[in-house]
């Protein structure tokens, strides 16, 4: 019974995902009651992502049936997630066009729902949901950052602005630590490196802080560029 009700429910996707895509949703009604009666999974439910399309079928129709029906099906849907879970994009029950539109722009890149997409999607959540980055939320929001932009953001690129100058510094002390070592350094072979081993390193010492505190060994390994310092 409910592998024939699955073969079905995929078959109502296809449709459906056929009209949203037409903007052309006459018909949709008689697919939804169909729904109504069949058996939905949540294994189906992500695999076919018919949620996305009955949601954009609710918002594309102007027929009173169709959108009541369509919302009552998105909710008992919903029912079929384990809780408060970040998969609520993945029925597309969430009113947020925006966040519809993002999910679409992820799914299209992988074009399956496993474990990638859902990191994806989870981080795209995290950050936004991320208090101390007011600033992406806002550019996600009204528009400057569109939808399947923000859908490949790396990490880097969605960090807060504050994170980013720490970033930037970072990177700023990590370059200026490499060249120290690199130039005017001393060869030696007292220092084995730590990562192949091997004994042909060049050594720095520099003064970083106030005089009478200890100075700084800048190492940087001749053979494989490992570079470390010490004090
Ligand atoms: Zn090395």
């Amino acid at each position: 019974m409910s592998a024939v009700g699955g073969e079905e429910i995929i078959r109502i996707a296809k449709k459906m995902e056929r009209m949203v895509q037409k903007k052309n949703t006459i018909g949709a009604l008689d697919l939804l009651k169909e729904l109504k009666n069949l058996p939905m999974t949540l294994e189906l439910l992500q695999s076919t992502r018919i949620g996305m399309s009955v949601n954009a079928i609710r918002k594309q129709s102007s027929d009173e049936d169709v959108t009541s029906l369509a919302k009552s099906l998105i909710k008992s849907w919903k029912k079929l997630l384990d809780g408060p879970s970040d998969d609520y994009i993945t029925i597309g029950a969430d009113d947020e066009e925006l966040g519809a539109q993002i999910e679409e722009a992820v799914f299209q890149e992988f074009k399956n729902t496993d474990a990638k997409y859902k990191n994806r999607v989870r981080s795209r959540i995290a950050n936004l949901k991320d208090a101390k980055n007011p600033n992406l939320r806002r550019n996600v929001l009204c528009g400057n950052i569109a939808p399947d932009v923000f859908a490949r953001m790396s990490a880097e690129e969605m960090a807060s602005d504050e994170l980013k100058e720490m970033r930037k510094n970072l990177t700023k002390e990590a370059i200026r630590e490499h060249q120290m070592a690199r130039t005017g350094g001393t060869q030696t072979d007292l220092f084995s490196c730590g990562k192949c081993k091997k004994k042909n390193c060049t050594y720095t010492q520099v003064q970083t802080r106030s005089a009478d505190e200890p100075m700084t060994t800048f190492v940087f390994c001749n053979e494989c560029g490992n570079r470390w310092k010490f004090c």
